[in-house]
């Protein structure tokens, strides 16, 4: 996805806030195996949850991630922000737009898992290996406050499953079979050849 797209899809959001980078928190601080609060549907236009979201797709971008969630940032509320690039698209090639999505709840569609190897921002220099619903269904608000529905298979419904896990204070290694142990990156590669 172009940075011109990504510029333009935030057209709508403050203007004349200059985003700030903020600090990702690792997973030695106990606050991401805390339980987010959901944001008041009142606060979504308010300028601390604007600004706070444009910060979190800020710090996002330049981690570089996929996807973040707000306890990540140290902020328990219930955001969540994630785009999936093209590449990465397993099931529609086309990648998913940056997208907000506050105060979500996810649906599972089927039965069928797939394992996968993940990384997050929080658990820095590694990847493990996860079993996780193939088909979902989310929904929530966007950062204007209105709905989303939205079903997503494969990574797309991957990604928003990891990031929904953050609210709920889950980090993937402790959803890894106990057989898997947590890689580092350059294990990882030499293993998947990526
Ligand atoms: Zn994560």
């Amino acid at each position: 996805m172009s940075l011109r797209r990504d510029t333009d899809a935030l057209a709508h959001l403050t203007t004349g806030y200059e985003p700030k980078l903020l600090e990702i928190a690792d997973d030695s601080d106990p606050l991401l195996l805390k339980v987010s609060e959901p944001v008041p549907v009142e606060e979504i236009a308010c300028s601390e949850t604007q600004h706070l979201i444009r910060d979190m797709i800020k710090t996002m971008y330049a981690a570089p991630g996929i996807g973040l969630a707000a306890p990540q940032v140290r902020i328990l509320r219930r955001i969540i922000v994630f785009y999936l690039p093209a590449a990465r698209d397993d099931v529609n090639k086309s990648g998913v737009p940056l997208t907000v999505l506050i105060n979500p709840n996810v649906m599972f569609l089927d039965d069928n898992k797939v394992s996968d190897y993940e990384g997050c921002l929080s658990v820095p220099g590694k990847r493990g290996l996860v079993s996780r619903a193939n088909k979902i269904r989310y929904r929530g608000l966007n950062e204007r406050g209105e709905p989303i529905d939205v079903i997503a298979e494969g990574w797309h419904a991957r990604l928003v499953q990891h990031e929904f896990d953050h609210l709920n204070g889950i980090l993937y290694p402790s959803l890894m079979a106990q057989e898997d142990k947590l890689l580092t990156v350059d294990e990882w590669k030499a293993l998947t050849g990526k």
